[in-house]
């Protein structure tokens, strides 16, 4: 639907159709609530992603009905590869695929309207509509009209970007976690050498990591990541690294023969893009009277992996099924539960945010490569963190990194 149709009241406005937002805005209307779902950009749109999806997202999008559709057009895949930088391999087996985000998130916004939900886009988030200190609507932007839509309660699922945080009055940093840049590449010779989702250490992308996932049809997403970007102190404010992110992608494509060959050989689709990430459940009061944020706007990204489009759904899942549980007694009554289970998430970001230290001491991802190449407990343990059914801080832990310097049993 367009702006021109926006209705002047709804129960609950989700503000921004990624995964996150069209996640909660499905289950609430599924659950019978008038819900209005806007995003800023005209669907389908592209997202600057890797596009991978990990168990936690093939999880989710079962949850939401849509896991069917999303295989269908994806590129199933049976492992990550891990590498390490010098140049040891290991292959963690678990449920991948790649589904580019311009696909991938118009899937899941489309079921979020034929649940019942409202789509308006284009249509920006202004500013929160106050009264007496609590938000009773928002102020929306189609085009140049501005548009006032009251709302019982307002979801903010507007992704890394601060502006609508900020504007809310909800954001507590206003620097990404970190920041990551891709690009497509079409090179059908690679298609048989690159099957995995490969992941890439190396001393000369220490901070970072770099990765090749494939798409279908002989597509690759290929592009560098940068952890703890913005952690430099200048005059008691946060920087970004002297980090350039696209020399980072010609270093990767020096250290890492198979980028080489990919570049070399292949036909740039579009230009590289690089956006920033909210990770470790970070930076935004998670509620106000009359608003909640969910998704990567909660910083539900995961620090290390960057992964994040499973949690993403899962939290705005989350808000949904607080906001549909407190609904009689007035939509604010989710508040505390939905920090309880967003609290309960806190401990497993907090593992992932230690096991950031294999981007800032490649070696380890050495160590523990080695390691998993000779022990099946490891890989075991390997492949668990990637299920979620075990915990990545314990590998990285100053424990387990001596446990990995002990004979192998
Ligand atoms: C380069 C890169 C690679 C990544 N690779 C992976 C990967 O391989 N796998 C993975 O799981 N995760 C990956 N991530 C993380 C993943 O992209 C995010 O975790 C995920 O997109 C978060 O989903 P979301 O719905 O919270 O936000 P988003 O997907 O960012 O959606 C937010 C939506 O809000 C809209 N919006 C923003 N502001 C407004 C406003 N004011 N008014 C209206 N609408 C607004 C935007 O247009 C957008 O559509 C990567 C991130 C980056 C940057």
């Amino acid at each position: 639907m367009g702006a021109s149709s926006l209705p002047s009241h709804c129960d609950v406005l989700v503000v921004g159709a990624g995964p996150a937002g069209s996640a909660c805005a499905q289950l609430l209307a599924r659950g019978g609530v008038h819900t209005v779902l806007v995003d800023a950009q005209a669907f389908p749109r592209d997202k600057v992603c890797g596009d991978g999806l990990i168990p936690d997202a093939h999880a989710a999008l079962q949850r939401l009905g849509v896991y069917d559709e999303v295989m269908a057009h994806a590129q199933r895949v049976r492992h990550v590869g891990c590498v390490a930088p010098r140049g040891g391999r290991v292959d963690v087996p678990g449920r991948l695929a790649v589904l580019p985000r311009r696909q991938l998130d118009d899937i899941v916004c489309r079921a979020a309207v034929r649940a019942g939900a409202q789509l308006h886009a284009p249509v920006r988030f202004e500013a929160p509509i106050v009264d007496n200190g609590r938000v009773a609507g928002a102020r929306l932007k189609a085009g140049d009209a501005v548009h006032e839509l009251r709302a019982q309660q307002v979801v903010l699922a507007t992704g890394a970007l601060p502006q609508a945080l900020i504007a809310a009055g909800v954001c507590q940093r206003r620097t990404p976690s970190g920041v990551a840049l891709r690009g497509y590449v079409h090179n059908p010779a690679m298609s048989s050498r690159i099957t995995e989702l490969e992941v890439v250490w190396h001393k000369r992308l220490r901070k970072g990591y770099g990765w090749i996932f494939p798409c279908r049809d002989g597509v690759f997403n290929i592009g560098v990541g940068l952890a703890r970007s913005h952690s430099k102190q200048v005059d008691g404010r946060r920087t970004m690294q002297e980090v350039n992110l696209r020399e980072m992608f010609a270093t990767f494509c020096e250290v890492y023969e198979p980028a080489r060959e990919l570049m070399r050989a292949g036909t740039r689709q579009g230009e590289l893009k690089g956006a920033p990430l909210r990770c470790s459940l970070d930076g935004a009061q998670l509620t106000r009277p009359g608003l909640m944020v969910t998704g990567e706007a909660a910083g539900s990204t995961y620090a290390f992996t960057g992964e994040g489009i499973g949690k993403a759904m899962e939290t705005g899942m989350l808000a949904a099924r607080t906001l549909i549980d407190a609904g009689p007694q007035g939509f604010d009554a989710a508040h505390a539960p939905y920090a309880a289970a967003i609290a309960a998430l806190k401990p497993r970001f907090d593992l992932y945010e230690r096991a950031n230290r294999v981007n800032d001491h490649p070696w380890l991802a050495d160590l523990l490569i080695w390691r998993a190449n000779r022990s099946q407990r490891i890989l075991k343990r390997m492949e668990g963190v990637l299920e979620e059914t075990g915990n990545p801080g314990n590998l990285v832990s100053l424990r387990g990194i001596t446990r990995l310097f002990l004979p192998i049993r």
